[in-house]
């Protein structure tokens, strides 16, 4: 266990550290930014050396890479370790085209492809240790000083926001829980309302009705507002 809650005590380990960090920055989604930090790590990593590294490999051959992250690992990644870890991944993908199935047996087959195609070395890692993460996040909402943090977020993307909304039930007590979704859908309810004022503000500047009214918080809001509907993606 890389958490460990002894009464109220906790210790910080690799885990609290990075979402730490996030919640640090008041500006955007902090969960968005918990996200991005991990991903910049197995990108990071995956274009360097580990890729040669025969279990790493192992891996990548059986999982490829999404779109996203395939065409990170091109910006970012070196020729030659990318070419030899896309040819032993093609040597992999060339045992699926070895067996014609009987026509009851086609549906499995289908489903083996579907799970080739959505498969990603990358996106499984983040998926891995963004999950711990969140744990310790709950966690550390125990802890006052943290709480305070979480409370000073600009928002939540709403991809986030549903995570959040998932697992507060599983983390938090009756009463705790109550609290912490009322004080939650504050924070959207208001920013969300900035964002819709703000938008509303940008289309009057299209308006001649409005050419001599000055609107300074439309600027940007149409971006603003994306991200805080799909989250922050780097
Ligand atoms: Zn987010
Ligand atoms: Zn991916």
């Amino acid at each position: 266990m890389y958490y460990t809650v002894f009464g109220d005590d906790m210790k910080e380990t690799i885990y609290t550290i990075p979402v730490n960090e996030a919640f640090d920055e008041k500006c955007g989604c902090p969960v968005c930014r918990m996200y991005n930090a991990l991903e910049k790590i197995e990108i990071e990593r995956i274009s360097g050396a580990a890729m040669m590294e025969p279990d790493v490999r192992m891996e990548t051959n059986k999982s490829g890479f999404c779109k996203d992250h395939f065409a990170k690992l091109c910006e970012l990644g070196k020729a030659l370790p990318t070419a030899l870890m896309l040819e032993s991944h093609l040597d992999h993908i060339k045992k699926y085209f070895e067996y014609i199935p009987p026509k009851k047996k086609v549906n499995m087959m289908a489903s083996k492809l579907r799970m080739l195609n959505n498969d990603c070395y990358v996106c499984g890692r983040v998926r891995q240790f963004f999950a711990c993460e969140l744990d310790a996040l709950f966690l550390m909402l125990k802890e006052e000083d943290f709480k305070k943090k979480f409370d000073e977020a600009e928002y939540f993307c709403l991809p986030h926001l549903e995570l959040l909304v998932t697992y507060a039930p599983s983390y938090l007590k009756k009463k705790e829980c109550k609290e912490f979704l009322k004080k939650l859908l504050d924070k959207e309810k208001a920013y969300f309302e900035k964002l819709h004022t703000d938008v509303g503000d940008f289309c009057k500047t299209f308006d001649h009705r409005f050419s001599e009214s000055d609107f300074p918080n439309s600027k940007g809001s149409t971006a603003r507002a994306i991200s805080a509907i799909i989250g922050d993606r780097e």
